[in-house]
């Protein structure tokens, strides 16, 4: 019988080959996507990605990839690359239609991904979703650990202030599924490794299935009200794209479609929904 060792750059491979492979393409994609401007703030901040992704990963189970958790996966990995569909989102695609728009629920220009979790409409919401994090965070913490007496080290982290900071983590960060290492850290030093890694995707998805159903989907169907008082239709909208629609790119004379930095990102982790397709599938 003949033996055959894998090598990668010279190296032999002694892990199983498979997940080796897959590995690597876990890295090169997470590489592509933290050097992403928009992710200069995960480049200098310490991140925790591995329980970041842990908890992307975590609807998934080994062999089987049911319809719901690629779905929810998907609508995770949307809020990590922050591509859900604001009005300016939208604007990439749909420049015509959405020129102008203002943000339905506060009135105010809707320029950012950030400002979803710091319009002035969502607040109450948001602080709330905020509140019964810790309190459910607390919970599973002396579930594992009843001596803990005191919980100052925890309340005292910026991640609980519900603003965007660019140069500290806030309570933004993690409804963007980034976990700081400042929180794994101290978790790790209240119980084991593995207790903190399931408080923390129990954690993460908490606050996801909060903000989908008390923050987005309002939001989205706020949205799509008005485009019925307008008479905007998913068709209408479709003709708009394929007569207009802009390429990704900064620079308006260039001819060739340009691919997304994110690309890698998305074959790995992105099940192929575009921006229009989640948004009608989300409110229709
Ligand atoms: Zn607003």
């Amino acid at each position: 019988m003949m033996k055959v060792l894998p090598c990668w750059n010279g190296i032999i491979i002694e892990n199983k080959l498979r997940s080796f492979l897959k590995s690597i393409c876990n890295y090169k994609g997470l590489e592509k996507f933290v050097n992403l401007n928009r992710n200069s703030k995960y480049r200098q901040l310490e991140v925790d990605w591995t329980s970041t992704f842990s908890c992307l990963n975590c609807d998934i189970n080994n062999n089987e990839t049911s319809v719901s958790s690629s779905k929810t996966k998907a609508q995770k990995v949307h809020l990590l690359i922050e591509e859900i569909p604001t009005i300016e989102q939208m604007k990439k695609s749909l420049l015509d239609l959405y020129d102008g728009w203002m943000c339905p629920i506060c009135g105010l220009q809707d320029k950012t991904f950030n400002h979803v979790w710091t319009c002035s409409g969502h607040y109450d919401i948001i602080n709330n979703i905020r509140d019964n994090t810790i309190n459910n965070l607390l919970t599973w913490i002396l579930e594992y650990n009843d001596n803990i007496q005191d919980f100052n080290a925890l309340m005292a982290l910026n991640i609980w202030d519900i603003s965007y900071d660019p140069k500290v983590f806030t309570f933004v960060d993690l409804i963007k599924e980034i976990i700081p290492m400042s929180l794994s850290e101290l978790l790790n030093s209240w119980t084991t490794k593995k207790n903190v890694v399931d408080a923390l995707i129990q954690m993460r998805q908490f606050i996801f299935n909060e903000i989908f159903e008390e923050v987005w989907i309002p939001r989205c169907s706020h949205l799509k009200e008005f485009e019925r008082s307008l008479g905007l239709t998913k068709k209408k909208k479709l003709e708009f794209k394929s007569v207009r629609s802009l390429p990704n790119n900064n620079n308006s004379n260039n001819t060739t479609i340009q691919y997304d930095s994110l690309d890698s990102v998305r074959n790995y982790i992105y099940f192929g929904k575009n921006i229009i397709e989640f948004y009608t599938n989300l409110t229709s």
